[in-house]
């Protein structure tokens, strides 16, 4: 029964990201089917999932393509690895096929099982590029506050969440730069243009204070997602770009979230005219249906790490897992024959962008931000100051609770309510998002007296 799946998970399974003590008195839930965009709970209950999983279900949850592929996949070669000189089939053809989606300078694909390990890679990627050129001086990386680029030591250490920062011995060649979430960080009378502009230039700054010959490379997503959807000012990217054009340094994308048409591109680096010497992927490019992550390696590096002879000693069990790069091929055949990405970026996305735009008039909604099909809703108490409506994101976290009673998937990032619904939605069920959210915007301005 639900109630003893409920005490076993309790009792055994150390979840990630879970504050056990209020998982004990709020019970959880357990999912046992999806369909479409519905996510279903063991006990019968049925929630529109606002967030395409972990931000990698883009094409919901009924692809029967993939599934054949992965079965057919798992009754021929289910695993062999690629190491030494071994290969795949899926694996060899993901590789051709995520080339041909991406920028031209991209022409090599390293795999991973995650965007963690995705990142990880990049570092040692990186590491062996100024080696190999004899600069092995080159090897502090500037990364942003308040960015998530996974769980592992090195890709928490380029994270800048404070919380998850408190609990890793991080790495100490890491450096941070601000965010560019202009509603959180700019003084009120600075304007997103200038703001945008202020904060780029401290990639700069950066540089100057840490020595350009010290310095390898920057890190960021295109847009911040688990950090909260940070929408960065037009002025931020160009100015970014900029900076890695005029120095020696590398410019890295991690594109875990952004990727496969998140933005309203297939790449959150052609939203924003970014070119990225390494590119991070994961998640949405196996539609979430295996773990599969990766690096994809411009020219630039490439040329680098090809050149001479010798192992780059790097490589997981599973780096070209055949079920997993069957996945992956699957879903970008999906994403390739169809016009999901491009009828998402014209129709769905300005009509979910212009109906949660609508919520900048209730009085608890500080500001509406997104891009594509991706929306942060800021919780304010007075729109003017940005005071906040309680402590320590209390009325964001009890709006998000019941949002998900009230049957929808949306999830919490401090004070706004974040949301990144599947590309296959139709427009009215972005309807039913935004009503459900309404709703709970209403329950949480009557909880918090506003
Ligand atoms: N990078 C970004 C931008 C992410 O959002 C995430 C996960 O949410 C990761 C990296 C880590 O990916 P994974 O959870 O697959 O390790």
């Amino acid at each position: 029964t639900t109630d003893n799946l409920k005490a076993l998970d309790q009792a055994h399974h150390f979840h990630p990201f879970t504050d056990f003590h209020d998982y004990a008195e709020r019970g959880g839930r357990v999912f046992s089917r999806a369909e479409h965009i519905y996510i279903y709970t063991s006990d019968g209950h049925r929630m529109l999932d606002g967030m395409s999983g972990l931000w990698c279900c883009n094409l919901g949850y009924s692809q029967q393509g993939i599934v054949d592929a992965v079965t057919a996949q798992l009754q021929n070669l289910p695993y062999y690895n690629n190491f030494f000189q071994c290969s795949n089939q899926p694996a060899i053809e993901l590789a051709r096929a995520l080339v041909e989606v991406t920028e031209e300078r991209f022409n090599h694909v390293f795999f991973t099982n995650s965007g963690s390990e995705a990142n990880d890679t990049n570092l040692r990627l990186v590491n062996r590029y100024y080696q190999l050129q004899g600069r092995p001086e080159k090897k502090l990386i500037i990364s942003r506050n308040n960015a998530y680029h996974g769980s592992t030591i090195a890709a928490a250490s380029l994270g800048g969440m404070k919380g998850m920062h408190e609990q890793t011995n991080g790495l100490d060649y890491v450096h941070h730069i601000d965010q560019p979430h202009w509603f959180e960080v700019a003084g009120l009378d600075e304007t997103p243009d200038d703001f945008g502009r202020r904060v780029a230039r401290q990639l700069e700054e950066k540089i100057d204070e840490l020595g350009e010959a010290n310095v390898a490379a920057f890190i960021a997503e295109p847009v911040q997602g688990a950090g909260g959807v940070i929408i960065p000012p037009d002025t931020y990217w160009p100015e970014i770009q900029r900076i890695c054009d005029e120095r020696d340094i590398l410019l890295i994308a991690d594109e875990v979230i952004c990727g496969f048409g998140r933005t309203g591109s297939w790449f959150g680096s052609q939203t924003f005219g970014i070119r990225p010497d390494l590119m991070t992927f994961a998640k949405a490019v196996t539609n979430g249906y295996q773990p599969l992550g990766g690096v994809m390696i411009s020219d630039k590096v490439a040329d680098v790490l090809l050149a001479s002879p010798g192992e780059f000693t790097h490589g997981l069990t599973y780096s070209g897992h055949p079920t997993a790069a069957a996945a992956g091929l699957a879903t970008l055949k999906v994403l390739r024959e169809t016009d999901i990405i491009s009828s998402a970026a014209a129709n769905l996305a300005p009509h979910l962008q212009s109906r949660l735009r609508e919520l900048e008039d209730h009085p608890i909604v500080g500001q509406v931000r997104g891009r594509g099909m991706f929306a942060a809703v800021e919780l304010v108490r007075d729109k003017s100051s940005r005071e906040r409506l309680a402590d320590k994101s209390a009325a964001a976290v009890f709006c998000r609770n019941t949002a998900n009673e009230l049957g929808l998937m949306v999830r919490q990032t401090g004070d706004a309510m974040i949301m990144a619904p599947p590309l296959v939605s139709s427009v009215a069920e972005l309807d039913d998002l935004v009503e459900m959210l309404h709703k709970a915007l209403d329950l949480t301005a009557k909880q918090f007296g506003a």
